[in-house]
């Protein structure tokens, strides 16, 4: 078995203690990783505070940073082969979709590359007598706490902005799925960036991702995971006031209007709450239906979902692994206890009889108020329910306590508009789910968490402003 290190002030290091990481597609260890002590995470916050200290990120000139980053793209963009294999077999997702993380990853980089230097202030205009002007300062040392459904690309889109904008960044990876994020830093290790600028480790959230948080050198705090991690950081965060990026959960919604195109829809619909075997949090994973069209759109909903593939990721099934056993018995648990409380299973609903961490692709009719309807699942179910007028819609849509992503589908671009006005959510699609892509801003209100990725808009989430007036 492969042993992975961790990236520490420009060195790769071993650790005294280990995790193993399993393939979730056989259910058999795949390697092991160096599991990061507190000293570790330490000495990770020093190197990064030293470069901050320094000004070897934040006082070179801007365009300087701009061509780290483009060797770090191309040194990417090399990876993509070896570093998908990786991801596919640790994580269980298609191999496909794991070469797409570090597509996606070299395309932050080259995206945030060309903004680095177009970090401009404002001029604002205070009489004869002053002169005043506004300049973008990166906070300094920028903790980054990463998921494991997409950790790679996740890890890259935080990741770039931060670094764009000048700042130091320790970086933590899940305990499950950490090793494709190696190789990751290993090619942005070829970019030439400050020694010390970035750094990664693999440990317990609770352990050392704990103690990063609340360290004394923490300037931000990036968090991309579920719900109640997040509101423990979030109360870490307090202690300092620590400003805080939060990308959490989400119950997202599709309302499917008497016009929709079913076609398109179908197609939304598989890549929606199907991709990656429903791990995603942005993933539509409740199905509005107007009345008229709801028995045609279940029955085509529920024969797309029987028609799936089911299989190992490197095999390019439809449907790959849950990341683990426990994510595995999570998601069978939620749709039993959906069952218990009177909700129909339509389709699914079991683990079908292979070696990996399977659960085949659920269809489940349900009324708004049941759990599996309120509850993020994060595995390949979809809630089913009806309604009749677009507010009930709304209202059903708007109605869990999450608002990361809703969508509508329709042909009547003033209803899907009004519609999508009125959702809660930081991202609304009209007739496509995953419309879009780095370029537009994502991020959630209520519990899916605050503060935007994605786009130039995030690049201000890495920088505060400092406002400068001269008394002439
Ligand atoms: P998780 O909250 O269990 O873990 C996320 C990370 O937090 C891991 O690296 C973990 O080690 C770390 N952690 C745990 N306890 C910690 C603590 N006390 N202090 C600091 N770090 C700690 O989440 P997960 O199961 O890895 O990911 C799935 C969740 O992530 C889902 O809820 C999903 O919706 C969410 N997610 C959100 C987005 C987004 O952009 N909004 C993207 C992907 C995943």
């Amino acid at each position: 078995m492969m042993h992975y290190l961790n990236y520490i002030d420009g060195q790769w290091c071993d650790a005294e203690r280990s995790l193993t990481v399993m393939n979730p597609g056989t259910a058999e260890p795949f390697a092991t990783i160096a599991q990061a002590s507190i000293a570790d995470a330490d000495r990770a916050m020093a190197a990064a505070r030293r470069c901050v200290n320094e000004g070897v990120l934040s006082g070179v000139r801007p365009a300087v940073r701009t061509g780290w980053m483009l060797k770090a793209a191309a040194a990417i963009r090399e990876m993509v082969d070896e570093g998908g294999l990786v991801a596919c077999r640790e994580n269980g997702k298609s191999l496909q979709d794991a070469k797409d993380e570090f597509l996606e990853s070299a395309r932050y980089f080259e995206y945030y590359a060309g903004m680095a230097d177009k970090l401009e202030g404002t001029s604002i205009p205070l009489g004869k007598d002053y002169v005043d002007f506004t300049q973008y300062v990166p906070f300094g040392v920028s903790v980054q706490i990463v998921p494991w459904n997409f950790p790679v690309s996740i890890c890259a889109r935080s990741l770039a902005p931060a670094l764009a904008a000048g700042n130091a960044v320790v970086i933590k990876s899940p305990e499950i799925s950490p090793l494709a994020m190696t190789l990751l830093v290993k090619a942005i290790e070829k970019a030439g960036f400050p020694q010390g600028a970035i750094n990664l480790m693999c440990g317990k959230g609770s352990e050392v991702g704990s103690h990063l948080v609340q360290h004394p050198e923490v300037d931000q705090i990036v968090f991309t995971g579920s719900v109640p991690t997040g509101q423990r950081i979030l109360k870490d965060a307090a202690q300092r006031a620590t400003p805080s990026v939060m990308e959490l959960g989400g119950k997202s919604a599709a309302i499917v209007l008497n016009d929709a195109v079913l076609g398109t829809l179908l197609k939304s619909v598989q890549t929606g709450i199907f991709f990656n075997a429903g791990q995603v949090c942005s993933a539509m994973s409740r199905l509005l239906v107007q009345k008229e069209r709801y028995e045609e759109v279940k029955a085509a909903v529920v024969a797309l979902a029987e028609g799936l593939s089911i299989g190992q990721g490197e095999s390019q099934s439809d449907i790959t692994p849950l990341v683990s056993k426990d994510q595995q018995s999570r998601v069978l648990a939620m749709i039993e206890q959906a069952r218990m409380e009177g909700a129909t299973i339509l389709t699914g609903g079991y683990a079908p009889e292979l070696s990996g961490y399977f659960v085949a692709p659920t269809v489940i009719e349900a009324t708004p108020d049941m759990q599996i309807a309120q509850e993020e699942v994060f595995g390949p179910v979809l809630v089913i329910t009806s309604f009749e007028t677009e507010k009930e819609a709304v209202d059903i849509a708007n109605g869990t306590d999450f608002g990361l992503v809703a969508g509508v589908f329709g042909e009547n671009l003033n209803q899907t508009l009004r519609v999508a006005q009125q959702l809660r959510g930081g991202q609304v699609f009209i007739n496509e789910w995953f419309a879009g892509g780095i370029e537009t801003p994502f991020g959630g209100v209520g519990l899916s968490g605050f503060g935007r990725e994605k786009g130039q808009e995030a690049i201000y989430s890495y920088v505060h402003t400092r406002n400068i007036a001269i008394r002439l």
